[in-house]
């Protein structure tokens, strides 16, 4: 591991020797009044815009202006294809082989859709495993998913939790739950990367031990895509999902990924909801046929790619095609490291990071709790040009991001919390 040392003229030092230093200007970085950039550090809220991304767009927007319909076949790259084009990229970000992954809908959409698929509770086995900390999202979509099959939905959450006075979730207490309640466990849905505390599960170690119990596993990694090696075909999960306008950089509200692990590709017995998209591409457009299920993740797409997101999309997968995701978290975790060494000497009493300190244990993102905060900390850290996120009840969020974020970024924004607590 690196030397972490308090100058900036370290910092400017690694930004200098940093080999994924030019990417920075492939982006726009926001800016100030005074047209001062921002330090932005909420990539794993909503990633920033590459410079790249205006050109994919208006390819599609031309072709459609000029070919209208005629595009689905001679676009540029025709539309009809268009989910295509991002397949084997995707893959390669997640870990996965292209039978077994899809762009489609959005995130809490794909949840629901896998749900269909993956949860299918019995009288006896029906409850639903997830993090107590969980994305709201993905835990109204699993409490819904109860309710529907007719289940009370207090009844059939089992919640994995940290400890009274801890904040990760330990390994040794989702095994005690599932020797107990394994039976009646129908489905475990873990967000791959906790939003919250930044901790990254052992998802190979999680899948095992629900398989074990006969449990469907599956995974959000809303957190995870794009920030750490998800490795996702190892990991044996039946399903995940997750969204591209975080780590991803595919601008607000995107289309979500799915994963469908290869052991169910060509499982036609798997309960779905199907549409046009998910039937046999050679035969499609005959409109007539019997229902002739696609093998893979592509076999549970219901509607015709959305050209204009999948484009934005292409843009940031090609540029992760060509940085790759193994030279990524090694920068990434240089960084988080700088950031953690630089947030240790404001004092351990009065910082605490409840991300995990083990870097195989978390992405780029740190959780910071500070002695006797409350959000007005949030606001001048604002004030002073950094861009983080406030969690209630006393969590700042800051995700120093690989591809766009510097080691100047990080010094910075310590240099400012300091300044702030020292006021
Ligand atoms: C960001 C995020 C969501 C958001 O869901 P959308 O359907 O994209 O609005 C859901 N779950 C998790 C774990 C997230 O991190």
């Amino acid at each position: 591991m690196l030397n972490y040392q308090l100058s900036l003229d370290f910092a400017k030092e690694q930004d200098k020797n940093d080999p994924l230093a030019s990417y920075r200007n492939q982006f726009h970085i926001p800016k100030n009044n005074q047209g001062n950039e921002l330090i932005y550090m909420t990539g794993n809220s909503l990633g920033l815009q590459p410079k790249q991304t205006k050109a994919y767009i208006n390819q599609e927007l031309d072709d459609w202006a000029n070919l209208g319909v005629e595009g689905h076949t001679d676009a540029k790259n025709p539309w009809l294809k268009y989910h295509e084009y991002l397949t084997d990229s995707m893959a390669k970000i997640v870990g996965a082989k292209p039978i077994e992954v899809v762009v489609m809908n959005t995130l809490t959409a794909n949840l629901h859709f896998m749900m269909v698929s993956f949860y299918k509770p019995t009288k006896k086995r029906f409850k639903i495993l997830i993090e107590a900390d969980a994305f709201p999202s993905d835990k109204y979509a699993v409490e819904s998913q109860l309710r529907h099959h007719g289940f009370d939905d207090k009844a059939g959450l089992v919640l994995w939790k940290a400890r009274q006075g801890e904040e990760l979730a330990r390994y040794e207490d989702l095994e005690a739950i599932l020797e107990t309640h394994g039976g009646e466990i129908a489905l475990i849905m873990i967000g791959g990367v906790n939003y919250y505390t930044g901790q990254y599960f052992d998802l190979k170690r999680i899948t095992k031990l629900g398989h074990k119990y006969g449990c469907m596993v599956g995974f959000d990694c809303a957190h995870g895509a794009g920030n750490v090696e998800l490795n996702l075909h190892d990991s044996g999960s039946d399903f995940a999902v997750w969204c591209t306008y975080k780590y991803l950089n595919s601008g607000p509200g995107s289309l979500a990924g799915c994963f469908i692990h290869e052991r169910h590709a060509y499982n036609r017995d798997l309960n779905r909801f199907t549409g046009w998209w998910s039937h046999n591409k050679e035969t499609r457009f005959r409109m007539r046929d019997e229902f002739d299920q696609l093998p893979g993740a592509e076999g549970w797409q219901l509607s015709n790619p959305p050209v204009l997101s999948m484009a934005a999309i292409k843009a940031s997968l090609d540029m992760f095609d060509k940085v790759g995701i193994k030279k990524l978290t090694e920068k990434s975790k240089k960084l988080t490291g700088y950031f953690e060494f630089l947030l240790k000497q404001l004092g351990e009493d009065v910082i605490k990071i409840i991300t995990p300190n083990n870097p195989e244990e978390r992405g780029c993102q740190l959780s910071i709790q500070v002695l006797n905060a409350d959000k007005s900390l949030h606001n001048k850290l604002t004030e002073a040009g950094v861009i983080s996120d406030w969690r209630e009840p006393d969590v700042i969020r800051c995700a120093p991001v690989p591809l766009y974020n510097s080691y100047q970024d990080v010094y910075y924004l310590v240099e400012r919390l300091k300044h702030i607590l020292n006021e």
